[in-house]
């Protein structure tokens, strides 16, 4: 099944929380609704579930207009962050449930809807819990019970709603890989919504980054991750330091260091702003040409890598650095010290709307 949302606005009284959104889905593909929190993503999704009714635009099933179709008629599975088990009822009914109250000719018979359980029990890898009421789960095994249920009525289209928002980031990160083997092997066309830009990266076939109600870019992982088409998506995908600077002729002037930016040779005196990820500084303890020195504040190790900050010996701008342990073992930053930086790869936005991505 395909989805098309075409022109889409939405308002709650004043707020527009759906600014004329444009989106198509692609039969089998798993995409991520990614974005800060207000910014839209759950409206979308109400919006395609038929939960919500949109203000203009409308909504495609395989080119069939379903805007107006009720949520029953649209054939989607949804899983939303709170686990909304029934109580009372076995993990097995529970999964069931969706089949027992279809219309009596509609209705699968015992043997069927048995096979069936069984079998996506066996898919979620918890065949050996059916007869267990949802308190006697954890918060994981529920979120997958609770993907059972919603494929259980065998629907077109799967919509999950922060499924694994509420649990903690062990589990997270092994339900997130849990559910793209489960993609590949249902291949059933599948829109999540998450502001976890690791979980949209990592499960994702593409990624939708909302904004305020609009949407910044739609690309694969890797896409809006190397290439981010405004400034707003690479902060939002992961920490960056900015440096102003101006673009002349096609030279860019950042702080100490020229850049080369043949693509920009038009701008004069455009001012911009370079970005460059922690991880995409080097550092040395001899000064060179271009490089900018920077006094040592603080470092702090996490895991396999040591983030170190910094301050601009010139404007006193902090600086985040990343260095694995044994790069920082050998430099061996004592604070107060001062260094030289210089971004190895550096992505410059003119502060007009015009991007580029180059190699320093
Ligand atoms: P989060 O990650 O926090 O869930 P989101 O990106 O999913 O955020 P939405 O839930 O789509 O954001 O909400 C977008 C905006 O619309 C928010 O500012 C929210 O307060 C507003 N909004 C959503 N539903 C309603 C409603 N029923 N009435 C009024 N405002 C609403």
């Amino acid at each position: 099944m395909t989805i098309r949302v075409e022109h889409v606005s939405k308002r709650f009284n004043a707020f527009t929380a759906l600014d004329d959104i444009n989106l198509d889905v692609r039969n089998g593909e798993l995409v991520a609704l990614l974005g800060p929190s207000g910014s839209g993503k759950t409206t979308l999704l109400r919006v395609i579930a038929g939960l919500e009714v949109p203000d203009a635009g409308r909504v495609l099933f395989d080119g069939q207009d379903a805007t107006t179709r009720k949520i029953q008629d649209r054939n989607v599975g949804f899983v939303f962050q709170h686990y909304a088990l029934f109580r009372h009822m076995s993990i097995f009914e529970n999964v069931a449930f969706g089949l027992r109250v279809r219309p009596r000719e509609l209705r699968p018979d015992e043997a069927q809807i048995k096979a069936r359980v069984d079998n996506l029990l066996k898919m979620v890898q918890l065949d050996w819990l059916g007869h267990r009421y949802p308190h006697q789960l954890s918060g994981g095994q529920r979120q997958r019970i609770a993907l059972a249920r919603a494929l259980a009525i065998e629907p077109r289209v799967l919509l999950l709603d922060e499924p694994f928002g509420a649990l903690d980031a062990r589990v997270r990160k092994d339900l997130r890989r849990w559910l793209r083997r489960l993609h590949d092997d249902i291949k059933i066309t599948s829109v999540f919504v998450t502001h976890d830009q690791e979980e949209a990266l990592e499960v994702a076939d593409r990624v939708v980054v909302f904004n305020h109600g609009r949407i910044e870019q739609v690309g694969k992982p890797d896409d809006v991750y190397d290439r981010p088409a405004t400034p707003f998506v690479y902060e939002f995908l992961g920490h960056a330091n900015r440096f102003a600077g101006q673009v002349h002729h096609g030279v860019g002037h950042f702080g100490g260091q020229s850049i080369a930016l043949p693509e920009l040779d038009d701008a004069r005196n455009a001012s911009a702003t370079a970005f460059a990820r922690p991880h995409e500084i080097d550092i040395s303890r001899i000064p060179s040409e271009g490089v900018t020195a920077a006094k040592v504040e603080h470092s702090v190790k996490l895991g396999p890598v040591v983030r170190l900050d910094l301050s601009r010996i010139d404007n006193g701008q902090l600086i985040e650095a990343e260095l694995s342990c044994d790069q920082f073992n050998l430099l061996d930053p004592q604070p107060g010290q001062i260094v030289y930086l210089a971004p190895r790869m550096v992505r410059v936005f003119l502060d007009a709307p015009v991007s580029v991505r180059m190699a320093a």
